[in-house]
């Protein structure tokens, strides 16, 4: 079974809709997204509704979707980002939003656990961007793979029992008495300056996960985030 892991959608619905299609050229028969499905793009609504029609393992809630979801004033976000949430709860329904705030912060199977940001207090979004970080998620974690998103970075991290190491390259190969922790990156607002959506495919029966990035139609990503009236600077971000 080929898992097709899914994480920061941020409401870009040409980058989703281009993930799927990939996914499903590679072999993918099942969806996991870690969350994040709304926040910053222009198609929350769309979105939802995509994401909740794939074969998904339970979608996982991320720190977007939880302010989506509530109506608690925005607190700790810079302004585009508040911009863009106020404009977002605008867009949901009760019933889209109420499925984002039910959703778990973590999925748990023998072989993966999937959460948005880290194993280590999940709900607070702690970010994984050095081996002190990943350790401490490893710390909370028994399968032999840990699924996350959150930081829109990409990469592998695995541990053999000697610390958290960086693994090398796109494709990881989950060996015996070593557990990993892979970002699967962003599909909606990569960061780490490819503009192509990012995502990984999770061979469970071979015991490989293999970073993928697509290209999508940025340019109409951009028009819609324009034309929405939603800060100019999250458009020109996708580029
Ligand atoms: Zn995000």
């Amino acid at each position: 079974m080929i898992i097709a892991v899914l994480s920061d959608i941020h409401a870009n619905l040409e980058a989703l809709a281009a993930v799927v299609a990939d996914a499903r050229r590679e072999g993918a028969g099942r969806f996991a997204c870690l969350g994040d499905v709304v926040g910053y793009n222009a198609d929350p609504v769309a979105c939802v509704d995509l994401v909740r029609g794939l074969p998904c393992l339970p979608c996982i809630r991320g720190n977007h979707d939880e302010m989506a979801a509530g109506d608690r004033v925005l607190l700790g976000i810079n302004r585009q980002a508040f911009d863009a949430m106020t404009w977002t709860r605008g867009q949901l329904d009760a019933e889209r939003r109420a499925w984002l705030g039910g959703l778990p912060l973590l999925h748990e199977e023998p072989d993966a656990v999937y959460v948005h940001a880290s194993l280590h207090e999940p709900a607070a979004w702690h970010y994984v961007h050095d081996a002190q970080a990943a350790a401490a998620s490893f710390a909370g974690q028994s399968p032999r793979v840990c699924f996350i998103g959150h930081s829109h970075q990409p990469g592998g991290w695995r541990d053999d029992g000697h610390g958290a190491k960086r693994g090398q390259g796109e494709s990881f190969e989950l060996a015996a008495g070593e557990r990993w922790l892979v970002n699967v990156g962003s599909v909606g607002q990569p960061r780490d300056h490819d503009p192509r959506a990012s995502y990984a495919l999770y061979d469970a029966d071979g015991g490989r996960v293999r970073l993928r990035r697509v290209a999508y139609d940025v340019a109409a990503a951009q028009a819609k985030i324009l034309a929405a009236g939603l800060p100019e600077q999250l458009a020109k971000r996708l580029g």
